[in-house]
């Protein structure tokens, strides 16, 4: 019989998540850690030289083959995606990630891979059931009728079902997280691929480094949204992956906020109150969204806890480092 190798493969190391999967997976103390991602290296959100790197363009067949030789656990992270400002202006573009999740899951069925964690998310979820900031909280069956984000929630809800299929059919062990806005240090928070949290910390941190004491806001800061700490994130992805989970399963935090009291809570560590502009024009996605928890809880009795301010509050201090060091 063979032996079992414990190589575990981070695909999307260099982005945000993959980049904190991989430290927390150091920090338990597995070594045999194999990280990939399109970026150059440099680019990489966290550098970690003592795992092996690979940089690959993962919606190559060829290179997915690569990528999963003599590995038992995969984490697909890899996806072209961002903040509401690229997924609705760049609908192809995050539709071709399927390439990304099909080749990996036929190149791990060729190398017999025991689980395969896939991250989808809340975009899965059926726009008629979001256009109210007085939101019922999204349950996972929620996502049928299908009617989902266009492009960006399509390809997660159609790799979704890829994935139901290749356990089902070839008996791969594999698993999905429905991931709720994630937010944390070592995040994208300029460049147009941010996400909320990270952009209103960097403006506010912009508006007290420069003294101008405005600030723009997509939307008219009533649509709500929940979102999830990074540590959340990472230690509910290993415990789903671990579980006998096997339908899709929402990994969010329910503490429901508006944009607008997310902003007050920046501006208040910021210690700043700043002038908002509404920019009704600018992509704002659907009017609230929250995270069902039930499912959740009843399966792994935990749920993401993190408190919104004790996170962001970490993110800011971040950021702020980032900003006033001129690293953006
Ligand atoms: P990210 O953009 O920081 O990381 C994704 C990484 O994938 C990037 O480093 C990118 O270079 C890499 N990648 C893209 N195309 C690739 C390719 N062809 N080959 C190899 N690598 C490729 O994003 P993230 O926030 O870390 O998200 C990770 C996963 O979680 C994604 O699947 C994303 O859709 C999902 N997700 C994230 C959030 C969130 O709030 N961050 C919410 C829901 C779902």
């Amino acid at each position: 019989m063979e032996a079992i190798s414990d190589k575990i493969l981070v695909c999307g190391a260099g982005g945000f998540i993959g980049g904190h999967l991989v430290a927390d997976l150091l920090k338990q103390g597995y070594q045999d850690i194999r990280g990939v991602d399109l970026k150059p290296f440099k680019e990489w959100h966290q550098h970690v030289p003592e795992i092996e790197n690979l940089r690959l363009d993962l919606q190559d067949r060829t290179a997915c083959e690569r990528a999963t030789r003599d590995v038992r656990i995969v984490f697909n992270l890899a996806a072209d995606m961002g903040g509401m400002g690229f997924i609705e202006n760049n609908r192809a573009l995050c539709m071709l990630s399927v390439l990304i999740n099909t080749h990996l899951l036929l190149a791990a069925q060729k190398h017999n891979v025991e689980r395969f964690f896939y991250s989808s998310s809340a975009c899965v979820y059926a726009a008629d059931k979001q256009t109210s900031a007085d939101v019922i909280a999204l349950k996972e069956t929620d996502a049928y009728p299908a009617m989902p984000e266009d492009g960006y929630g399509w390809e997660k809800l159609f790799s979704e079902r890829m994935c139901r299929h290749f356990r089902e059919d070839f008996g791969i062990v594999t698993r999905v997280a429905r991931y709720h806005n994630v937010y944390g240090p070592h995040g994208t928070f300029d460049g147009g691929r941010e996400k909320a949290p990270a952009a209103i910390c960097r403006k506010v941190i912009q508006a007290k480094l420069s003294g101008k004491r405005e600030i723009e806001i997509w939307g008219d800061g009533n649509q709500t949204r929940s979102f999830m700490y990074i540590d959340d994130c990472i230690d509910g992805s290993q415990r789903i992956l671990a579980s006998e989970i096997l339908e899709p399963i929402n990994l969010g935090s329910s503490e429901l906020v508006t944009i607008n009291q997310l902003v007050d809570i920046v501006e208040k560590i910021g210690e700043i109150k700043l002038k908002r502009n509404y920019n009704l024009k600018a992509p704002k996605g659907v009017n609230g969204r929250n995270s069902d928890n039930t499912l959740i809880k009843k399966h792994l009795r935990w749920e993401p806890a993190t408190k919104l301010r004790d996170g962001i509050e970490k993110t800011y201090r971040w950021i702020y480092d980032q900003v006033s060091s001129g690293a953006n």
